[in-house]
């Protein structure tokens, strides 16, 4: 039996993405086969272009083309409110209601015994810090309304009572139940953020 060598290993290192099974590795290898020279040649130019200017911010761990995201650096935002997303998607989902304007706070990954994510991966001391340094008076957690967001958000609960002054509140529970924030429409993340309740 013959084998195309290109294609195994173009197999194998699309394979290697979250959530793409060898079978679909080998189904996307045969699209691209099919795509056009230039539209291959774009895609990963993107890639490449995505991944060289692309960078966490230093302040809150969002996306960022500089070294201080551009919310981090807005003056007009609320400086004293930190929303508390797991990853740096969810904050763009916030975005773009338009509805929140203070600043963020990426975890980056919310606390998961089975896969072996504890408290210490997350960004938790960097966001007690900021609390801290910043004079931070709300916190607004918006992690996802699954099992291991709900546990993360009941852990920095308990955690954050040690800062007296602090507001802590929780989005509403206006996002179904497993819906993730990515994923849920931007009126229902608005309401989930105005009916935010004091925990
Ligand atoms: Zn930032």
């Amino acid at each position: 039996m013959y084998k195309i060598r290109a294609l195994d290993e173009c197999v194998f290192e699309l394979g290697r993405l979250p959530g793409v099974g060898r079978k679909t590795a080998a189904r996307l290898a045969m699209h691209i086969l099919k795509m056009k020279p230039e539209d291959v040649q774009r895609l990963a130019d993107k890639i490449v272009a995505f991944k060289e200017n692309t960078l966490f911010c230093s302040v809150c761990g969002g996306l960022s083309e500089s070294e201080v995201c551009p919310v981090c650096s807005d003056k007009n935002r609320v400086q004293e409110t930190l929303c508390v997303v797991e990853d740096a998607k969810d904050l763009f989902v916030i975005e773009q209601t338009g509805y929140y304007k203070g600043r963020y706070h990426v975890l980056g990954g919310k606390i998961s015994p089975l896969d072996g994510i504890g408290p210490d991966k997350l960004r938790i001391e960097e966001l007690f810090k900021r609390i801290t340094d910043e004079g931070i008076n709300e916190v607004i957690l918006a992690t996802n309304p699954d099992v291991d967001g709900e546990t993360t958000a009941i852990y920095l609960t308990r955690l954050l009572k040690r800062f007296e002054q602090l507001k802590v509140t929780k989005l509403a529970s206006g996002l179904p139940l497993g819906t993730h924030i990515e994923y849920a429409d931007e009126m229902t993340v608005l309401r989930a953020l105005e009916g935010r309740r004091e925990l």
